[in-house]
């Protein structure tokens, strides 16, 4: 819920092929006009390090106002925003429609767009937002790229030079065989007399679910034919939010206009569109039909796609849940996600886990501070744990015995960050998804 306003928010969208938006006397004057706004409000204080780096600024600049700060300090700022939303959609009175008309978020993907325009993008990180093409060779050679990758391995510090990725921050770890041919080698008995009997869907795999952890599209897959939903699997293409970080806006209209392409048949034969990561899910929904106002493709994608938790919890409030689960052993603390947030829709990673019996659920609503790709880049690593910091002790703090959060990259971020913490308390087991936990209520294996 948003602070202060008592209209609710809404988004323009993106007006990123107008050639104004790359104006950078025009972009000056727009972040000098909203940074004061922000100035002068800091209700943002604590969020993310993007504000405090701002009201440093501010504070130890000549006149303590934002006209004696350089436009080039104004990077700082920028650099330090993982295009979580949360300033947007929990804290700021002046989104649109008030007159003011602010969308933080929207202005640092502005800036990076006017900087990958002017200077391009650096090859490292030009490779790291090449999800598809690393995922297909990693998960060919992923124990050679697993042990290479490894934290504390020997060749992390190389990694770091070559690659520009925090040598002390854990990676995702590639699986050995893709969800779409797991999937295809281990069909999924459907019970056809489930609750769930009219619906169909095509899970998203995303490149996450795909290349990375197939444990969470496993589940899903399981627990949704057990409910006698139709289940295919597709991955036609990254969302893009690896570029969009980048500000490669462009770029990401293309993704999406390739997904929507590969999407479209389906959801005219009536199948739903379902994304397990929440950032995947995000982009489908809110923010391709901002960048892509008048694509009717990506419309109708957007309309017919369900993030995993919220597609889950909405069989059971219509047609109720197949029978069947046993309660799991051991308490779980939740985190939301700032993607799962942003979309707007309540705890729905929560709701799901207590759908199973005698779920014991703490509830963590604190950015994790990670960012996607964001987070484990040299020199941001450490402003990911700091910003992350307060979830993981809540996390820790509430003594479950598993840990999950719908977004893996967090929840990978989290599992690190609590290891680091003092006591000796056994530390929780991180699961990928609340999904999995319900497949193993239902006695559905799904290792990764
Ligand atoms: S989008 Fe998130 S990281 Fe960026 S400024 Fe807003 S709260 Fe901070
Ligand atoms: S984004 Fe909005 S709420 Fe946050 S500091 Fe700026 S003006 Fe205030």
């Amino acid at each position: 819920m948003r602070e202060g306003s008592l209209e609710a928010p809404t988004r323009h969208p993106l007006d990123w092929e107008n050639p104004d938006f790359y104006d950078e006397a025009k972009l000056d004057a727009e972040m000098r006009r909203v940074l004061d706004i922000c100035h002068g409000c800091r209700r943002c204080f604590n969020l993310c390090d993007s504000f405090p780096r701002l009201f440093d600024l501010v504070d130890e600049s000549a006149n303590g106002e934002l006209d004696t700060v350089a436009s080039a300090d104004f990077k700082k700022v920028v650099d330090a925003c993982t295009l979580c939303d949360m300033c947007f959609l929990t804290k700021c009175p002046y989104v649109p429609p008030h007159e003011f008309n602010l969308d933080f978020p929207h202005l640092m993907l502005r800036y990076r767009a006017v900087e990958a325009k002017k200077k391009g993008i650096g090859a490292a990180d030009r490779a790291l937002a090449e999800t598809d093409r690393n995922g297909k060779w990693a998960t060919l050679i992923s124990g050679a790229v697993n042990w290479a990758t490894r934290r504390g391995g020997p060749m992390r510090g190389l990694e770091e030079k070559i690659a520009g990725v925090d040598k002390n921050a854990e990676l995702p770890k590639y699986a050995a065989q893709t969800l779409e041919a797991r999937a295809k080698a281990n069909p999924l008995p459907r019970n056809a007399a489930g609750p769930g009997k009219a619906r169909k869907i095509v899970l998203y795999a995303t490149c996450y679910g795909d290349y990375n952890d197939t444990s969470i599209g496993m589940a899903a897959l399981g627990v949704l034919a057990r409910n006698g939903v139709e289940t295919k699997v597709l991955n036609p293409h990254c969302c893009g939010m690896p570029k969009l970080e980048q500000g490669l806006i462009g770029e990401v209209a293309d993704a999406a206009r390739k997904v929507a392409a590969a999407f479209a048949s389906y959801i005219d034969q009536g199948y739903d569109i379902v994304a397990p990561v929440p950032s995947c899910a995000l982009m489908l929904k809110f923010e391709w039909p901002l960048i892509l106002p008048n694509d009717e493709s990506v419309k109708k994608l957007a309309a017919a796609t369900f993030d995993l938790s919220e597609y889950v919890v909405d069989i059971a409030k219509k047609e109720g849940l197949a029978e069947g689960m046993q309660s799991i052993d051991g308490g779980v603390a939740f985190h939301m996600s700032c993607h799962s947030r942003a979309q707007n829709f309540g705890q729905k990673g929560a709701e799901l886990l207590r759908l199973i019996p005698d779920a014991d659920v703490a509830v963590v609503e604190r950015c994790s501070g990670h960012g996607g790709a964001w987070g484990y880049k040299k020199g941001n690593f450490e402003t990911a744990m700091k910003v992350g910091k307060p979830a993981m002790r809540q996390l820790d703090a509430v003594g479950k015995k598993h840990i999950v959060s719908e977004c893996p990259l967090a929840g990978i971020h989290i599992e690190q960050g609590i290891e680091s913490l003092a006591g000796d308390a056994p530390k929780p087991e991180r699961v990928g998804h609340p999904i999995v936990l319900m497949a193993r209520a239902y006695g559905l294996a799904s290792e990764r």
